[in-house]
């Protein structure tokens, strides 16, 4: 048995509903046996799949951590049909401070997976989800956004696992989400994410990107919460009829990719960013897409930037100020044939 630092009085096994706490030992100056306290909720009724819902992985980014809170108060265990853990804030001392990564170490918590027993507190946090939550659950959703620095056309989103049943089903409930776009995403962001550790499991796991910028954007929260009842009706855990984007007068779900390096733009330079398009814009490879202005420099032009590849704009840089290195826009095309790679 994986022993581990988190104590609950949850017990996953328990008919009804739930609301504790993942309780961490948290010591310092101020508290020597003092604990950290991250709200979970858990509803089980019967038989059935078991859904992990989670947002706050990066504390800045909020519409996810709404819509869970939301969902935690208003479901009752009839409606359920198997077992929904509910966690709003999973770095929960990052969304305190409404900051991507956790004031207490320091530490960026879809950086930190599978985590250790003995590390730093963002490192136990990840490494119970991965010992602990991951192992009792069939379908995961991390519910992310584009955080202080982006701002994105609200997407679900999801990797291009291997094995074809697992992708055939992720691709399902990435539709059944029914956002405006739907995201097949090449990692360029690092190791350590939540969702390859779930995928390595089997698991049928779907992110999101829902808007950004530090905001609770009302589109994107509608999206995350349309979204995250239409997977829990498709995996039969609630009754009900899904609510498709056509039914709503909309478009279908846009499925694109950014499979290259090229199509993530990174700033050349230190200084202010201006965008010269919105989000949504059809670019083309070479095309000027903003600049970098130098504040102590009015005499010397602005750097110009390039997209390196033609393709729908999904995400720009949020805030003015940029660094060199940061992304300032995504660029994505429409997939072909979203059932290519799949080794019949
Ligand atoms: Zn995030």
């Amino acid at each position: 048995m994986t022993k581990t630092q988190v104590y609950t009085d949850i017990d996953y096994d328990k008919e009804g509903k739930q609301q504790g706490y993942l309780r961490i030992p948290h010591s310092r100056d101020s508290s020597g046996w003092g604990n950290l306290f991250i709200p979970i909720t858990v509803i089980k009724n019967g038989r059935g799949p078991t859904a992990l819902i989670v947002a706050g992985n990066h504390g800045d980014e909020f519409e996810g951590q709404v819509c869970i809170m939301k969902l935690a108060r208003s479901l009752r265990p009839e409606e359920v049909n198997g077992r929904i853990i509910l966690i709003p804030a999973l770095n929960f001392p990052a969304a305190k401070a409404g900051k991507r990564l956790s004031p207490v170490d320091g530490k960026n918590m879809n950086r930190s997976f599978p985590g250790e027993r003995q590390g730093t507190m963002t490192s136990i946090i990840a490494h119970y989800v991965t010992h602990f939550l991951l192992p009792i659950s069939d379908i995961i959703l991390d519910l992310h956004s584009g955080g202080y620095s982006m701002q994105f056309i609200p997407c679900a989103l999801m990797h291009k696992v291997e094995n074809p049943d697992q992708y055939k089903k992720m691709l399902e409930a990435l539709l059944v989400f029914n956002a405006p776009i739907g995201f097949l995403m090449r990692e360029v962001a690092g190791e350590g994410l939540l969702n390859e550790e779930a995928e390595k499991m089997g698991k049928i796991v779907i992110g999101t990107e829902l808007a950004g910028s530090g905001q609770v954007s009302p589109t994107a929260l509608k999206i995350a919460e349309v979204g995250t009842r239409n997977v829990l009706i498709h995996f039969g855990l609630l009754n009900g009829e899904i609510i498709t984007r056509e039914s709503q007068g909309l478009p279908p779900t846009r499925l694109v990719e950014s499979p290259n390096r090229k199509d993530y733009v990174m700033s050349p330079a230190d200084g202010i960013y201006e965008s010269f398009y919105e989000l949504g814009t059809e670019v083309k490879k070479g095309q000027p897409i903003g600049q970098v202005h130098f504040l102590d420099r009015v005499d010397w032009e602005p750097e110009e930037v390039r997209a390196e590849s033609d393709g729908l704009m999904i995400c720009r840089r949020g805030p003015g100020l940029v660094e060199r290195g940061d992304c300032v826009a995504v660029m994505a095309r429409d997939v072909k044939n979203s059932g290519s790679w799949i080794k019949e």
